[in-house]
């Protein structure tokens, strides 16, 4: 990864080496942690971050649900990603964004009520997270033989790092087999997300992406879905089979990090004409405008940093 200079940890800017934690912190033991991914692009008037407030609600959200206390507000969060852009002085054109809660030293055992909460925010230059060739061409999926945990077993719509062990098994399994990405279904069978990303597909003209029923309710699936519609396209939002995901016209993942990633292939089934199909690319050129405020419509969700 692409070092940066400080990171934000408690309240105080550390240099980027120093932000370190002990090797008996409750959460690299039992897993309870909360995270966001939230990004910052250069447009034209300089760095601006991307729905920051919609993504700091969603970690005190997640916090809430895993018992976790964050020490700070959404807005002093809000704040704290805003000057570490400044102090950073990056130059790139996508700035990834880390906010982490987490429970560091001091309490063993499971219980983790005592546990010390640690608050951080870190940023770094971070390029296409499903690669360049694959926002052009599309990738390739693979359905993999983890489901996403059903809800009765986890706690699926917190952003929590426990989370990311299934998604990491996911992801691994479906690289193993030659695949670039993992599709995840849920304990029914239908179309949970992929491992770090929300499923779209094309069906006649119309997009159709699943209910966050077994999902991380996601901020980039809501703006997608506000574009296509003010685009003037039909979007449903229902479950999907299996099956209508090998026979649809188009496909695509969205994600902060995977942004908008057309897909190629499922399952050794060519999706469409096995490229970036044309409703796709109108959907992937839409959201860059938005992210880049050159679409003033969006200009809403955009926080410049001056
Ligand atoms: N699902 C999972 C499991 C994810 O990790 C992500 C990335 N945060 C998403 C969906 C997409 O969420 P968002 O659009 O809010 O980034």
């Amino acid at each position: 990864m692409d070092a940066a200079k400080y990171i934000w940890m408690n309240g105080k800017f550390v240099a980027w080496d120093e932000a370190k934690v002990h090797v008996l912190s409750h959460t690299l033991h039992y897993g309870n942690g909360v995270i966001e991914g939230t990004k910052a692009y250069k447009t034209d008037r300089g760095y601006a971050i991307f729905r920051l407030n919609d993504h700091t609600k969603r970690l005190k959200e997640s916090a809430k649900m895993t018992l976790i206390d964050i020490p700070y507000s959404v807005e002093e969060m809000n704040q704290a990603q805003i000057d570490l852009i400044k102090k950073n002085e990056f130059t790139g054109d996508n700035v990834y964004l880390r906010p982490f809660a987490f429970l560091g030293y001091g309490v063993m055992g499971i219980y983790h009520k005592d546990a010390p909460v640690e608050t951080v925010m870190s940023a770094w230059e971070w390029g296409a997270y499903l690669g360049e060739e694959g926002m052009r061409k599309g990738i390739r999926l693979k359905i993999v033989s983890m489901t996403r945990p059903s809800n009765t077993s986890n706690m699926g719509k917190a952003k929590a790092t426990a989370n990311y062990l299934n998604s990491q098994m996911a992801k691994y399994e479906a690289i193993d087999c030659g695949y670039d990405e993992a599709l995840l279904l849920d304990d029914q069978g239908y179309v949970a997300e992929a491992s770090g990303a929300s499923f779209f597909m094309i069906v006649n003209g119309e997009i159709i992406t699943p209910p966050s029923d077994n999902a991380l309710v996601s901020i980039t699936q809501k703006t997608v879905i506000e574009m296509a519609e003010n685009m003037g396209m039909k979007v449903t939002r229902r479950r999907i089979s299996r099956e209508e995901v090998y026979i649809a016209d188009e496909a695509f993942l969205t994600g902060t990090a995977a942004e908008i990633t057309p897909i190629a292939l499922i399952d050794a089934r060519d999706i469409g004409s096995g490229s970036r199909g044309p409703i796709t690319e109108k959907i992937q050129s839409g959201y860059f405008d938005i992210v880049f405020g050159r679409n003033k419509d969006y200009e809403h969700y955009l926080t410049y940093i001056d």
